[in-house]
C-alpha cells in the first residue's frame, strides 16, 4: 500500500508508548509523563479487558452495503449482537429505515486450525458476494488465523478478480495488543489501503465534467469530520451545524458512509478530528498521501473545548471573526440556560470513567458546570492527552487518577473510598457504581447528545433530572451485591499495578 509503511497497523504499545496501567493522581501521572517514565504498564492481576475487535466491528457493521466477514472462531465478533441496536438506530437516523448490520463468520474449527482456514475464507468471500451483492466485504482477521498463519491478504488478492465487491482486509488479531484503540488504526489501515487506493471507486465520481467541477468546490470548502462510532447522529448534526455556521460543507467519515462518500474524503480542504485517540494514525497518513491538512487537538465536549475546536477550524479558513460571533452568541445562550443547573450542581462530587479523551473532556465540562472532580478512570493513555492533563489540572485541581482497561475491582475500591455523588461511565460500564448506590449516567450512547453546545446543555439537563431524585440507585444497592470481600476495600486500589502509587 502506497503511503502506509507496514502491511498491518502497528500496535499502539510500540507506536505511541500507550499505557494501560496507572494508579495515583492526575499530578502523579503528569510527572511520570514529563520525566519520560510512563511506560505501557502492567498488572499482577487483571480482571477483564476487551478485544480490539469490538470497536473494530462497531465501525464496520455500520457501513452501508457492506458484509462484515469475521475470519476466526465463531465466538469472535459475538458482540455484533449487542451492537446491532446501534447499527439499526444509526441507519434509521441517517437513512430513514431500520437496517441490521450484516456480519457472518467463517467459524473456524479444530480442523481449520490444523489444516488452515484459507480455503474456507476464499469460499466464504465468494458466497457472501453472490448472496448479498454488497459493494464492499470487510474481512476481519481474528486471533486464530493470526496464530496459524493464514495468509488473509493473499487470499483476498487471489479472490478479488472473482467477486464484484471490493474486499478489504482488517487485521484485528486480539492477542497482539492490550490497547483496543488499536482497532481504529486497523480499520483505517484497511480502508485507506484498499478503497481510497482503488481507481474504480474514483471513476464513479470523476466520470463527467460536472463532477470534476464539484470536486474543485469540495476541495475549497469541505471539512472531513471523523467519527469512528463515538458520536451518534445527533452529535454529528451539532458539529455539522457549527461548521455550517462557519460556511463549511461537511463530509462525515467513516461510520455509516457509503463507499462513494468515503472516497470523497480525498476531495476536501481540511480533515478535523473529534477525538485524537481515534484518528491520528489515519490523519497523518492522509495528509502525506493526499495533501489534506488536519486538525487533531481536542474533543468538542464541554464549552471551552467546543470553543477551541471551532476556533481551530475557523483559523484554517481564516474565518476567525465569524467564529467569534458564533461562539459569543452560543455561549451567551448556553450560559443563561445553564444558570439554574450550575447552582444545583455546585460542590457535588463526580467520578468520570471512559475512553481517555472522552473522560478528560467530560471532566472539563463537569468542572464548568460546578462539580468537584474526585476521580477519573480512563481506559488507556496516549501522548495526545498530555496537554489535556494540564488543562484539567488548571480547571479542577488534583484528584485520583486511574488508567485501566476495565478492571472493575479497582473501580469498586476507588468508589468506596471517594464516595462520589455521581458516576459517569461508558456504555455498559455503570454497573459497579450503581450497585454501590451511586447515581450513574451514561456518557456514551449514540442516541443521546453529548457534543458541542447542545451536548453541554443536554448533559446538564439529564443530570439535573437524575440527581434531583437519586432514590433508584440507593434502593438498587440494597438488593444488588458486588463480588468482592470487605477486606478488598481496605486495600490500596492500585495494589496490583506494577509500580503503582498509593495516593488515594
Ligand atoms: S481475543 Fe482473539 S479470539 Fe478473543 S474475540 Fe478477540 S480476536 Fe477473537
Amino acid at each position: 500500500m502506497s503511503g502506509l509503511p507496514t502491511r498491518i497497523a502497528p500496535k499502539r504499545e510500540d507506536r505511541l508508548r500507550s499505557c494501560i496501567a496507572f494508579g495515583g493522581t492526575l499530578c502523579g501521572a503528569k510527572d511520570k509523563i514529563s520525566c519520560g517514565c510512563m511506560n505501557d504498564g502492567d498488572r499482577e492481576f487483571t480482571q477483564g479487558s476487551i478485544c480490539l475487535m469490538l470497536p473494530g466491528i462497531a465501525m464496520l457493521n455500520s457501513l452501508p452495503d457492506n458484509v462484515n466477514l469475521l475470519h476466526g472462531a465463531v465466538g469472535c465478533g459475538v458482540c455484533s449482537h449487542s451492537q446491532n441496536a446501534n447499527t439499526r438506530s444509526g441507519n434509521a437516523a441517517r437513512f430513514g429505515a431500520v437496517k441490521d448490520g450484516v456480519w457472518i463468520s467463517t467459524a473456524m474449527n479444530e480442523a481449520d486450525v490444523i489444516g488452515g482456514g484459507e480455503g474456507k475464507l476464499r469460499r466464504a468471500i465468494i458466497e457472501a458476494d453472490q448472496l448479498y451483492r454488497p459493494k464492499t466485504i470487510t474481512v476481519v482477521a481474528s486471533c486464530v488465523p493470526g496464530i496459524t498463519g493464514d495468509d488473509v491478504d493473499g487470499v483476498i488478492a487471489g479472490v478479488q478478480p472473482l467477486v464484484s465487491a471490493r474486499v478489504i482486509p482488517i487485521h484485528c488479531e486480539g492477542f497482539k495488543t492490550k490497547i483496543w484503540a488499536t482497532a481504529y488504526d486497523a480499520v483505517y489501515h484497511g480502508l485507506a489501503g484498499t478503497m481510497l487506493d482503488d481507481p474504480d471507486f474514483g471513476k464513479r465520481i470523476l466520470e463527467d465534467e460536472m463532477e470534476a467541477l464539484k470536486i474543485e468546490a469540495l476541495k475549497k470548502n469541505t471539512v472531513n469530520l471523523f467519527n469512528v462510532s463515538s458520536m451518534g447522529k445527533v452529535d454529528e448534526d451539532e458539529l455539522t451545524r457549527l461548521l455550517n455556521g462557519l460556511g463549511c460543507e461537511v463530509n462525515v467519515f467513516p461510520v455509516f458512509a457509503e463507499p462513494e462518500k468515503m472516497y470523497r474524503i480525498k476531495y476536501a480542504a481540511l480533515s478535523i478530528s473529534t477525538c485524537p485517540t481515534h484518528d491520528d494514525y489515519f490523519l497523518k497518513f492522509f495528509e502525506e498521501e493526499y495533501g489534506i491538512p488536519y486538525i487533531l487537538r481536542n474533543m468538542p465536549i464541554g464549552i471551552e473545548n467546543t470553543n477551541e475546536w471551532l476556533r481551530d477550524a475557523a483559523r484554517f479558513f481564516r474565518r476567525e471573526k465569524i467564529a467569534e460571533a458564533l461562539i459569543s452568541a452560543e455561549n451567551e445562550k448556553l450560559n443563561a440556560a445553564l444558570a439554574k443547573y450550575r447552582e444545583f450542581f455546585k460542590g457535588k462530587k463526580v467520578f468520570v470513567s471512559a475512553g481517555e479523551f472522552r473522560a478528560l473532556a467530560t471532566a472539563e465540562l463537569m468542572a464548568e458546570l460546578g462539580f468537584e472532580i474526585v476521580g477519573i478512570r480512563s481506559f488507556h493513555h496516549d501522548e495526545f492527552a498530555n496537554q489535556e492533563y494540564e488543562k484539567l489540572q488548571k480547571a479542577a485541581g488534583d484528584f485520583a487518577f486511574n488508567i485501566a482497561n476495565c478492571q472493575p475491582y479497582e473501580e469498586a475500591n476507588l468508589l468506596k473510598k471517594l464516595k462520589p455523588d455521581l458516576f459517569l461511565g461508558h456504555w455498559n460500564g455503570n454497573a459497579t457504581a450503581a450497585k454501590l448506590g451511586i447515581p450513574s449516567h451514561v456518557i456514551y450512547n449514540t442516541g443521546l447528545s453529548y457534543i458541542g453546545y447542545r451536548g453541554a446543555f443536554e448533559i446538564a439537563r439529564r443530570l439535573y433530572r437524575q440527581l434531583s431524585n437519586p432514590v433508584f440507585a440507593r434502593k438498587l444497592s440494597r438488593y444488588a451485591r458486588l463480588p468482592y470481600r470487605e477486606s478488598w476495600y481496605g486495600e490500596d486500589p492500585f495494589k496490583y499495578i506494577k509500580g503503582g502509587e498509593a495516593n488515594v
